[in-house]
């Protein structure tokens, strides 16, 4: 899989006086104006990313489940890097119930936390076995239930695997969505909560993975380039990192992830 260019866009030119546009953006924009923006920011990255996706490997609902609760705390390259030597191994949800725990251990040694990932996905089994006849769920209320998964991991579940929206607030996306001025909260599910009030269902899984290919590649937490960025138009958080084009397109990184 070969990653687009970053930002196929230029960003917005030079000349435009920055703390005065800048002021006039952060502005409290009404109801309407910020629906507005936050779709044609959607529309713009969909542009920029058109084959946006999952970049964690999979073929089936509970690889993806078990792909999703490994990436904790670590990057998908590095999941996708064990997952073909796990999912040989452990085909079924009854393979892992009745998984041997320093097999497993070994297996996903290098993923960190591996003790604890290696219990939830042995739970995890087990609890789909018990609970759901070993198949994964396709209800978010049932999905949170099983051990090791959170709302984040259950929406990408629904989201990747089943086709069902689901707004997938990892780190990239909550950075992103109170840079876009779209939440002020810290806490997923309110992220969840306003940012899903803004888009139509049939645009959230995608939407996720927009904000995430964005975060990775170009808005990073620390020095995000916004001298590289096809959306710096529309974005409220403008010259929050180096505008300089020069300075901002070494901060870029081009990916591929997975
Ligand atoms: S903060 Fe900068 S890099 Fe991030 S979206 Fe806004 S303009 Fe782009």
């Amino acid at each position: 899989m070969t990653a687009p260019p970053a930002s196929s866009k230029p960003a917005r030119p030079a000349a435009a006086p920055g703390a005065a546009r800048r002021k006039a953006a952060k502005a409290e924009p009404s109801r309407t104006a910020l629906v507005r923006r936050a779709r044609r920011i959607n529309r713009e990255l969909a542009e920029i990313y058109p084959d946006a996706h999952t970049e964690l490997d999979f073929t089936t609902p509970l690889e993806l489940l078990v792909a999703t609760i490994l990436s904790a705390q670590t990057t998908d390259k590095r999941v996708n890097m064990v997952t073909p030597v796990l999912f040989a191994r452990y085909r079924t949800a009854a393979d892992y119930a009745g998984a041997d725990r320093d097999e497993v251990e070994k297996i996903i040694v290098t993923t960190g936390f591996f003790r604890a990932k290696t219990t939830s996905i042995i739970g995890l089994g087990q609890a789909l076995c018990e609970r759901f006849g070993g198949e994964v769920p396709r209800k978010l209320k049932d999905l949170v239930t099983l051990p090791g998964v959170g709302r984040k991991t259950a929406n990408v579940v629904l989201g990747n695997a089943f086709g069902i929206p689901g707004i997938t607030v990892d780190t990239h996306f909550g950075r992103l969505a109170r840079r876009f001025g779209w939440t002020t909260s810290d806490d997923p599910v309110k992220v969840e909560a306003e940012v899903g009030a803004l888009f139509p269902r049939s645009e959230w899984t995608m939407l996720s993975h927009r904000l995430i290919w964005h975060g990775r590649r170009v808005c990073h937490s620390r020095r995000p380039a916004c001298g590289a960025c096809g959306i710096a138009p529309l974005c409220p958080s403008y010259g929050e990192g180096p505008t300089d084009p020069l300075v901002a397109a070494k901060l870029v990184k081009p990916g591929p992830f997975s």
